[in-house]
């Protein structure tokens, strides 16, 4: 297989989680026997856009120059999903490397869509609101020729949300001179965002939960749940479980964690974000760290933040037996190798945290139609694709011998190589 990359390197795309991206990949490939062209060609995205742009600072004088990214995975699919993060550290590799597994995640749900996602190098935590806005808006007049509903269609992700996306639609919307709601999804109801989308990630996750429950021999009414991460992911995920009379046990975000072995109350909690910010200071809990929270009794661990946060150093302590990611990215290659030996049982990102994109798809969907369905139809639809999808990877990974990820993996790539063999190469 000829090799895109110079000499080893991964040249311009040089990053920790593109690396793991592409040595998955490289893995899966050799155990499904990929085609060898379709390989290569899936290994580097068809397109990046990596642009700089300045934005005002508060004080009007003060111009802050940042770097802005879209890539866009794979082209053959239809167009290309997936969100947009506002971060201190994002790179043109990491963006990538995400964009590839919105094309995993996308073809493993069934979706219509290529993978894709945007990233703003800053820290949006420093910001100021108008700050937010004028960013957004510059980003999006940036990207005003890459995105679009029947092209490339952003969503939330790290450090963005309904108010970002609605600055997105409005920017975009102005730019082409008509309201366009199917440019993003994630967007408020009020502007043809779609209801349920918000609870989406967190609860098509935790809808899982019973069937992987079951196949470890665990019932959910005993379950003890931790979840790192109180997001939009955590926050859904944990209130969904809670819902479900499950016994959510420890939760935290950047302050830290909190605890309460008799299992926390998730709406006491929302409430108590909502006010303060954070989980600081929430009274009548037992505080713990972020690293402890990893190791803490449980039986279902839900990363739901940042990537590579189970590692060769906590991998060996981890006591859930089932790791249920709603972030992407959480588990290095190595640790991953770690929890399968401990016959840990993983429902994998790309299968994990599917609902926000699948019901994202919902919302694309009802914008282009302009007919809206209501939440008992999404959710079911929703629970629908997301125990299909549940099931199948489940019956590729008993039948064909692979851990839960891989089979994962195999199914997605399946798909989009399938489909990219049948389109041929042009001319
Ligand atoms: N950012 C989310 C993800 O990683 C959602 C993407 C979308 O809805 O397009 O899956």
């Amino acid at each position: 297989m000829a090799d895109p990359f110079a000499e080893g390197g991964l040249g311009e795309l040089e990053s920790p989680l593109y690396r793991e991206a592409l040595a998955q990949l490289d893995r899966v490939a050799a155990l499904m026997g990929l085609d060898d062209n379709i390989h290569a060609r899936l290994r580097v995205p068809q397109r990046s856009t990596i642009v700089t742009f300045p934005f005002r600072r508060e004080g009007y004088f003060e111009v802050e120059t940042v770097f802005a990214y879209r890539v866009q995975h794979v082209l053959a699919m239809g167009p290309t999903k997936g969100g947009i993060r506002y971060a201190p550290d994002v790179n043109l590799g990491e963006v990538a490397a995400l964009a590839m597994l919105m094309t995993w995640k996308t073809s493993l749900v069934g979706l219509p869509f290529g993978g894709a996602k945007g990233g703003v190098r800053v820290d949006p935590t420093v910001l100021t609101r108008p700050e937010i806005q004028r960013l957004t808006r510059r980003y999006t007049a940036e990207m005003i020729n890459v995105i679009g509903p029947d092209t490339d269609i952003p969503a939330p992700d790290m450090g963005t949300n309904e108010q970002v996306m609605a600055w997105i639609m409005d920017t975009y919307s102005q730019h082409v001179g008509h309201t366009e709601p199917g440019v993003v999804t994630g967007k408020p109801p009020e502007l043809g965002g779609s209801v349920a989308r918000r609870e989406a990630t967190g609860r098509g996750l935790v809808s899982l939960l019973p069937a992987a429950a079951t196949h470890v021999g665990l019932t959910m009414e005993d379950a003890r749940i931790v979840v790192h991460g109180f997001g939009n992911v955590g926050q859904y995920a944990a209130l969904a479980a809670h819902e479900m009379g499950a016994r959510v046990v420890a939760v935290s975000d950047v302050s830290g964690g909190v605890y309460n072995d008799a299992g926390l109350d998730i709406p006491k909690l929302q409430e108590w974000v909502a006010e303060n910010g954070t989980l600081a200071g929430l009274p009548e809990v037992d505080t713990v760290t972020n690293d402890e929270l990893f190791t803490l009794d449980c039986d279902i661990l839900i990363p739901a933040a940042v990537g590579g946060v189970i590692t060769v150093d906590n991998a060996d302590d981890i006591k859930a037996r089932i790791i249920a990611e709603g972030a992407n990215g959480p588990t290095t290659l190595q640790a991953d190798k770690i929890l399968n030996e401990r016959n840990i049982f993983t429902i994998p990102d790309i299968l994990a945290n599917a609902g926000g994109v699948t019901v994202s798809y919902f919302e694309w969907v009802q914008d282009l139609q302009n007919y809206f369905w209501s939440e008992g139809e999404i959710v079911a639809r929703l629970r629908e694709i997301m125990g299909r999808a549940f099931e199948e990877v489940l019956n590729i990974s008993i039948s064909e011998g692979y851990d839960m990820r891989t089979a994962a993996l195999v199914k997605g790539i399946r798909r989009v190589a399938k489909a990219k063999l049948v389109r041929g190469v042009y001319p």
